[in-house]
C-alpha cells in the first residue's frame, strides 16, 4: 500500500544523506540531529495517523490516477468534500502535535502544479501535464514528504526580478540543455525542507515575458547535487539540545523547522520540469498556490489553538482562577476567535469550484479572509493566553532548578499556586505557552502564505466594490416593489402628484 510508516519515513531520510547545515556546521544526518528531531517527529505523526482506522477518512484518499489508497498529503483535491477533509485533517494534526506539521506547502504546490501544467498545455500545446501526472504517481506511491519552495530572497523589494542588481535574487534557469535545465538561486523560509524527500520549486511572483528565465517550476530531490539546506534559528532553539520540558513542545517542536534552500547550479532533468519559460502563467500559479494555502490556516492554527487554549485553561486551574467569570470570558474569546477562522476555512472549502483541470479551488475571498484573520487572531489568542497565565511565563526558573537540592524546595514552594498541582506541572504548561506564542510562532501566523497586504490586495480585488455600490443604490433608491405590493409608508404616484 502507498502509505509509509513513521519508521520508513525516518529511515528514508537517513538514506537520502542531504547536504545540511545547523548553526553554521555541516551535519551528518538530519534524522539524528537534536535540532531537527522534533520537526521530524511531527511529520512522522502525519504518517502514523494515516494508518489509524479511526482517521482513515480524513488522512487518506483514493488516488484519481491509480485508484490506490494514498495519503491525503499527496492527493489532488477533486471536490468540495476533499477540500473540507483537508481542513479537518489539518485541525486534527494541529490538535495532536500542537505545532506545524509541514506537509501542507508541498500538498498545495502539487495541486498548483497539477492545475497550471494543464492550463499551459491547453494554451501552448506543451506536454507538462502528462509529465507531472507521471511524477505525481511516483510521489503518491512512495508517499513522499515534499517541501514547497515559492519565496525567493527578492532583494530590493521595489524592483522586479529582472531589475535586481543581483539576478540570482529570484530562482532562475541559467542553462537550458536538451535533457533538462540548470537552476540557480535560493528559496527562503522553507518549511520542512531539511527533512523532506523533495523540494517543489515554483516561481515566487507574476512575471513579464522578458523574465522567462525566472518562470521555472520543477521537482528537485533534496539530495541532488548543488542543493544545500541552511537551517534557521528559532525562539529558544538551544533548549532542544538540553532536552526536558523547557523546550515547550518537547516531542514536536515549534513551527516547522524552516531552512533556506540554495540551488547552486542544480541540474533538473526534463521529466522533473513542469514550467520552463512560460512567464505569463507564473502569476496564476502563485495565485492558485497562495489561495489554497491561505485557507489552510483556519485548520492548522485551529488545531494549534485548541492545544494552546487547553494549556491556558489548565493554567487557570493551576492558579485557582478557573471559576472566575472574567477568566472564563477570556477563554470564550479565545474559542470565538479560533472557531471564526476554522469556520471560514470550512466555508472557503465548501464553496470550492472546479478549475479547468478538474481540481477544486477554494473560494478566494474566504480563503484570503481566513489568513488575514489569522494574522490578528493568533496574536490575540496568544495575548489572552499571556494575560491568563501571568508574569511567571517570562520569569520562571529553568527545569534544572528542580534537580538542585539547594534550591529545588524554594522553587517548588514559592511557585506552587493551587496545591492540587505540582510546581513542575505549572512550569511545563508555562513553557508550552511561552514557546507556542514566541516570535517564531507569531511571525509564522503573520507571514506564512504571504504577508497581510497580499491578502488585502486579493480581498479588495474580489470584493467588486462597484457591484456593492449598485446594491446600495438599489436598496436606498430602488423602486421595485415586492411582487407588485405597495411598500408600507411608500408614497404612491397619485399622492405625489396630488
Ligand atoms: C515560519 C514561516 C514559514 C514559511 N514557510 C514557507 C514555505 O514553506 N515555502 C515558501 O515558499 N515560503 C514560506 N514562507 C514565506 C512566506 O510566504 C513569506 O515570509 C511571505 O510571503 C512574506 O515574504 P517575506 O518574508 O520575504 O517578507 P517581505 O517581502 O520582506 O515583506 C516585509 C514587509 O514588506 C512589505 N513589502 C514587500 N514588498 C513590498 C513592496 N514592493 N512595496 C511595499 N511593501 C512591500 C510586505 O507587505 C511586508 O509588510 C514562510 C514564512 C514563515 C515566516
Amino acid at each position: 500500500m502507498a502509505l509509509k510508516t513513521p519508521a520508513e519515513y525516518v529511515d528514508s531520510l537517513r538514506d537520502l544523506s542531504i547536504r545540511a547545515y545547523v548553526n553554521g556546521e555541516r551535519i551528518e544526518s538530519v534524522a539524528d540531529h537534536p535540532s531537527i528531531a522534533p520537526h521530524i517527529n511531527t511529520v512522522a505523526k502525519t504518517y502514523e495517523l494515516a494508518h489509524d482506522p479511526e482517521h482513515r477518512d480524513v488522512m487518506t484518499a483514493e488516488s484519481h490516477l491509480t485508484g490506490e489508497r494514498i495519503h491525503r498529503y499527496t492527493h489532488i483535491f477533486h471536490s468540495a468534500d476533499d477540500l473540507v477533509k483537508k481542513i479537518q485533517m489539518l485541525r486534527l494534526l494541529g490538535q495532536v502535535t500542537g505545532t506545524c506539521f509541514q506537509r501542507c506547502v508541498g500538498l498545495d504546490a502539487l495541486n498548483a502544479l497539477y492545475a497550471i501544467t494543464y492550463e499551459i498545455d491547453e494554451k501552448e500545446g506543451t506536454t507538462y501535464h502528462r509529465r507531472f501526472c507521471d511524477y505525481l504517481t511516483g510521489v503518491q506511491r512512495a508517499d513522499l514528504m515534499l517541501a514547497g519552495a515559492m519565496t525567493d530572497p527578492k532583494g530590493h523589494r521595489a524592483k522586479r526580478p529582472s531589475q535586481q542588481d543581483d539576478p540570482d535574487q529570484f530562482v532562475r534557469v541559467v542553462e537550458r540543455r536538451d535533457d533538462g535545465v540548470v537552476i540557480r538561486g535560493a528559496k527562503l523560509h522553507n518549511t520542512g525542507g531539511i527533512n523532506s524527500h523533495e523540494v517543489l520549486v515554483m516561481p515566487g511572483t507574476g512575471l513579464s515575458d522578458e523574465e522567462s528565465d525566472y518562470a521555472v517550476a520543477c521537482a528537485v530531490p533534496a539530495n541532488a547535487d548543488g542543493v544545500l539546506f541552511i537551517f534557521g534559528r528559532q525562539s529558544n532553539d538551544n533548549r532542544k539540545l538540553e532536552g526536558g520540558c523547557d523546550i515547550g513542545n518537547p516531542r514536536f517542536g515549534v513551527v516547522g523547522g524552516e531552512a533556506m534552500v540554495v540551488f547552486d547550479d542544480v541540474f533538473v532533468p526534463n521529466e522533473r520540469v513542469f514550467m520552463n519559460g512560460e512567464a505569463k502563467y507564473a502569476g496564476t500559479m502563485v495565485n492558485y498556490f497562495a489561495t489554497w494555502h491561505r485557507a489552510n490556516y483556519g485548520g492548522c492554527k485551529g488545531g494549534n489553538a485548541d492545544v494552546l487554549i487547553g494549556a491556558t485553561a489548565k493554567m487557570t486551574k493551576v492558579l485557582g482562577t478557573e471559576r472566575n467569570s472574567v477568566v472564563r470570558d477570556k477563554l470564550t474569546e479565545m474559542i470565538h476567535m479560533n472557531e471564526t477562522t476554522y469556520a471560514s476555512a470550512i466555508g472557503a472549502s465548501a464553496m470550492g469550484y472546479a478549475l479547468p483541470c478538474g481540481a477544486y479551488m477554494v473560494d478566494p475571498m474566504m480563503a484570503n479572509t481566513v489568513k488575514q484573520n489569522i494574522t490578528r487572531n493568533v496574536y490575540q489568542i496568544g495575548r489572552l493566553s499571556h494575560d491568563l497565565a501571568g508574569g511567571f511565563l517570562a520569569t520562571m526558573p529553568g527545569e534544572q532548578s528542580f534537580d538542585n537540592p539547594e534550591i529545588a524546595r524554594f522553587v517548588e514552594k514559592y511557585h506552587q499556586a493551587n496545591p492540587e498541582y505540582q510546581t513542575r506541572e505549572r512550569v511545563k504548561l508555562g513553557r508550552y505557552i511561552e514557546n507556542m506564542t514566541s516570535v517564531t510562532t507569531m511571525v509564522e501566523a503573520m507571514h506564512g502564505a504571504g504577508s497581510p497586504q497580499a491578502q488585502r490586495i486579493v480581498m479588495l480585488g474580489q470584493a467588486d466594490i462597484d457591484k456593492k455600490i449598485e446594491m446600495a443604490e438599489q436598496v436606498i433608491d430602488g423602486d421595485d416593489d415586492v411582487n407588485g405590493l405597495p411598500l408600507p409608508g411608500k408614497r404612491q404616484p397619485a399622492e405625489v402628484e396630488g
